[in-house]
This record gives C-alpha cells, sequence and structure tokens, in this order.
C-alpha cells in the first residue's frame, strides 16, 4: 500500500470533480483521517507535503501532536464529549462535528477562557437516522440562529455523513441536501457558511461533485483499519 500515491491519485481525481461541478481543481481541501494510523504513516505524507489530518478521539490528537507537532493541521471530525472540548482549544484548525446545543455552549466558554476564537462546522443529521449523531434538518437555520449569540465561536459551515453503502450515489442526494440547506441558510440567515465537509473514502468523489469542499479520507488513503483500542 503506497499511501503517497493513494493521495496523489485521489487528488487528481478531485480535481476533475472539482472542475465538473464548475470549480478551481484546487477547490476540495482532503482532510486525511488518520485515526488509529501510527505516527511513521503520517510522517510519510507529511515529508510528502500534506498538512492536513483529521482525527475522531482526544487522547489521540494529544498523543499525537506531542509526537508529530503542532505545525500539520489537526481537525476533529468524531463525536465530541462536553469534558474535552477544553483540551482541543488551540490544537485543531477547525472542530467538523457541532452536534448539539449542549457542546455549543461548552465551545463557547472554553473560547471565551482562552480568549480565542473556535472555528466549527455543525453537523446536520440529514437523514434523520437514529444511530447519527446531528442537527436535524429542519432545526439547523434555528441552530444556527442562536449560535450567533457566541461571537467566540466561528461557524464556518455544516458536515454530514452519508450511510454507508457500496453505491456511492446513494450518497448523491444526501450530499446535495445539505448544499441545500446550506445555501438557504445563506439566504435567510445571511450568513457566510463557505465549507461543506462531507464524502468520505466511498464517496468522495460524488461529494465534490454535489459541492463538497472539504472531504475525509481515511481509508481511501491509509488503508482499512484493522482495529482500535475504543473500538471503530
Ligand atoms: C472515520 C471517518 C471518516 C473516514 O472514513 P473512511 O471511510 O475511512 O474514509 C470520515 N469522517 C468521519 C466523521 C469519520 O469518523
Amino acid at each position: 500500500m503506497n499511501i503517497k500515491q493513494n493521495l496523489q491519485q485521489i487528488k487528481q481525481s478531485c480535481a476533475a470533480a472539482a472542475q465538473r461541478s464548475g470549480r478551481a481543481p484546487e477547490a476540495v481541501k482532503i482532510v486525511a483521517v488518520s485515526k488509529t494510523v501510527d505516527n511513521e504513516r503520517i510522517r510519510e505524507l507529511a515529508d510528502a507535503g500534506h498538512t492536513v489530518f483529521g482525527e475522531n478521539w482526544v487522547q489521540e490528537v494529544v498523543a499525537k501532536q506531542a509526537v508529530l507537532g503542532l505545525d500539520l493541521e489537526w481537525h476533529f471530525i468524531g463525536y465530541l464529549q462536553r469534558n474535552k472540548v477544553r483540551q482541543l482549544v488551540g490544537r485543531v484548525a477547525l472542530i467538523h462535528s457541532l452536534d448539539r446545543w449542549s457542546l455549543a455552549e461548552e465551545i463557547n466558554r472554553c473560547a471565551v477562557k482562552a480568549d480565542l476564537e473556535i472555528a466549527v462546522l455543525v453537523q446536520v443529521n440529514v437523514t434523520g437516522e437514529e444511530s447519527k449523531s446531528g442537527i436535524n434538518p429542519d432545526e439547523t437555520q434555528s441552530f444556527l440562529r442562536e449560535l450567533a449569540g457566541f461571537p467566540l465561536v466561528r461557524v464556518e459551515g455544516l458536515m454530514t455523513m452519508a450511510p454507508y453503502s457500496v453505491n456511492p450515489e446513494q450518497s448523491r442526494p444526501i450530499f446535495r441536501e445539505l448544499r441545500v440547506i446550506r445555501d438557504e441558510a445563506r439566504q435567510k440567515l445571511g450568513l457566510k457558511l463557505p465549507h461543506l465537509s462531507m464524502g468520505m473514502s466511498g464517496d468522495y468523489l460524488v461529494a465534490v461533485e454535489e459541492g463538497a469542499d472539504i472531504i475525509r479520507v481515511g481509508t481511501a488513503i491509509f488503508g482499512q483499519r484493522t482495529c482500535h483500542l475504543r473500538g471503530v
């Protein structure tokens, strides 16, 4: 498994998909999802010039940064417990998974305490699956409106996860819907919401065609994750 070649291939196909959707080839940021991936393999990509990595667990981000340093751009993409937010302040460029009001309150509290802006995406549960976290599509606008009361919580857009399917076309209507939700919120609330984080290893090309400008790709770069101490 040559991870550099994998990334290169993904970059090329994303550039083509971005152009198919009328955007510049470099419009899409690839977050290399490195959960469970060891530091050597992350370093290999970093040495090849890739700097953006995504992690699901706070402890893992902290441990990896202790070895790899803070120069890389880390994104937090997993379910975030409130009592762990404090540890992320100043460590991550973007939290993709703001999925409930109590978490927004805690992010705001930590931002105020540190006197730092914290950049987030609001996670939307487009399909309403009970097993997935995220704000209901119907409630997304009011959630965004209320977040405006937290000036240090900088909302940069929306994120979603499509249910796993072998056929990426199954994800297309979900990605399209997230974009519609974003566009409506822009219009109604006058927010910029520049980013749409959607698409994983199986469906990132469809996501880019539907307007994703951030994709989160693990397996297609690093290969299959075999196991993890905390499951998943
Ligand atoms: C693990 C994970 C990914 C990457 O999944 P792959 O299928 O390995 O690309 C993307 N987003 C989130 C939120 C994840 O937890």
